[in-house]
């Protein structure tokens, strides 16, 4: 059964529509992350879920039970979920053990200070709970809060942005913690990012939001690998983009043939290429005349990576700028002549009149 099953859900602001007609749902342990852009209706439909936002059209399902539409409508508290917002402070007048015993009302005392002592060991905060919130890093402070929404065993955890007040090393390892944590606690997650890598780190499936409406819904692999239209595939990295003509399966673009499937012949077709699909080999290191080659315009050591800056001969087009990106080792010198290979199973084509 799922934890959370939305049907459905619309939702507007004045003459804003915030989400239109999203069906999403987050099965037992799993963990689902809703990235897009600034302003898609991310959060819109994360409070909606938790009953913060009330629901205007369609239904939310928390396990087996209708929490909102069909008449119904739960109270927050009611719904068994776990929220932990960006802004989603800790009491700052109770300790670290009060602040996360408050949300078990339903306990005995001596239970409730056993469970909330076993969320905080968890989270690694055992030793701070009778320090105020005050008293704390960011780091720590989101723990605690995570530790507060994990303490009533929600059937569901709804996550908003939780890293992004933490610094970029900080966020790093609290990241790392935290899905450990869910995924040993096998704790349902819906989880909002609009950061494409967190989602990738993080996500069992990502449900991809554009201006209220879902684009994509998959395992990381399936939206970088087999993204459904040009948004999809850009929002995950950036892409060399190219044209052509479909003609017999395939198009010929610069960097060789690439497979069309299901576009009539004639079509114009956009093709876009990730830099890592493109392999460049040093001329002295190719066996045979290369078929293919670029000049170097520009490479930049980035650590791991390499990025070169290529001019490519077009096919009856003029000279094409594209990006690679390469292992770090690799660092040609600019002028230099390289070989180019396309992995083409990181180029993906779509009719030119996807936006
Ligand atoms: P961000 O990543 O910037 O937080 P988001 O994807 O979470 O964005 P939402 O906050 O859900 O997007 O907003 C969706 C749309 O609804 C936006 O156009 C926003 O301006 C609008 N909106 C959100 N909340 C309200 C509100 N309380 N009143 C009016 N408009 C709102």
């Amino acid at each position: 059964m799922n934890s959370l099953a939305l049907d459905q859900v619309t939702h507007r602001f004045a003459d804003v529509l915030a989400v239109d007609g999203v069906s999403l749902s987050v099965g037992a342990s799993e963990l689902v992350c809703l990235v897009g852009p600034s302003g898609c209706g991310k959060t819109t439909l994360l409070r909606v879920a938790a009953g913060v936002e009330e629901l205007q059209q369609g239904r939310v399902q928390i396990g087996d039970r209708v929490v909102a539409g069909e008449g119904t409508a739960v109270a927050p508290e009611d719904r068994g979920v776990g929220l932990v917002f960006q802004d989603y402070v800790l009491f700052p007048h109770l300790k670290v053990l009060e602040n996360v015993m408050f949300g078990l009302a339903n306990m005995r005392a001596a239970e409730r200070r056993s469970r909330a002592r076993e969320v905080l060991e968890q989270v690694g905060m055992e030793g701070f709970g009778t320090a105020y919130p005050h008293e704390l890093s960011g780091g720590e402070q989101q723990r605690v809060a995570l530790a507060r929404a994990l303490a009533p065993r929600p059937r569901i955890m709804l996550l908003d942005e939780p890293f992004s007040g933490l610094d970029a090393r900080l966020r790093n390892q609290i990241r790392d913690e935290t899905l450990h944590l869910l995924k040993t606690s096998g704790t349902s997650t819906l989880m909002v990012t609009h950061d494409p890598e967190e989602a990738m780190f993080m996500a069992d499936r990502i449900a991809l939001m554009r201006a209220g409406r879902l684009e994509q819904v998959g395992t990381p692999a399936e939206l970088y690998f087999h993204p459904a239209n040009v948004f999809v595939a850009e929002f995950f990295g950036e892409v060399n983009q190219m044209t052509g003509i479909a003609s017999g399966g395939q198009v010929s673009t610069p960097l060789g043939a690439v497979a069309v499937n299901g576009v009539a012949d004639g079509t114009e077709v956009r093709i876009l290429v990730r830099p890592e699909a493109l392999q460049l080999r040093r001329l002295a290191d190719c066996e045979a005349i290369p078929e293919r080659t670029g000049v170097v315009q520009a490479s930049r050591l980035l650590g791991r990576t390499s990025l070169v800056h290529l001019s490519v001969k077009g096919a009856g087009q003029g000279p094409m700028h594209l990006h690679a990106r390469v292992p770090g080792r690799f660092l040609p010198a600019e002028n230099d002549v390289v070989a180019l290979i396309l992995d083409s199973s990181q180029a993906f084509v779509f009719p030119s009149t996807d936006a």
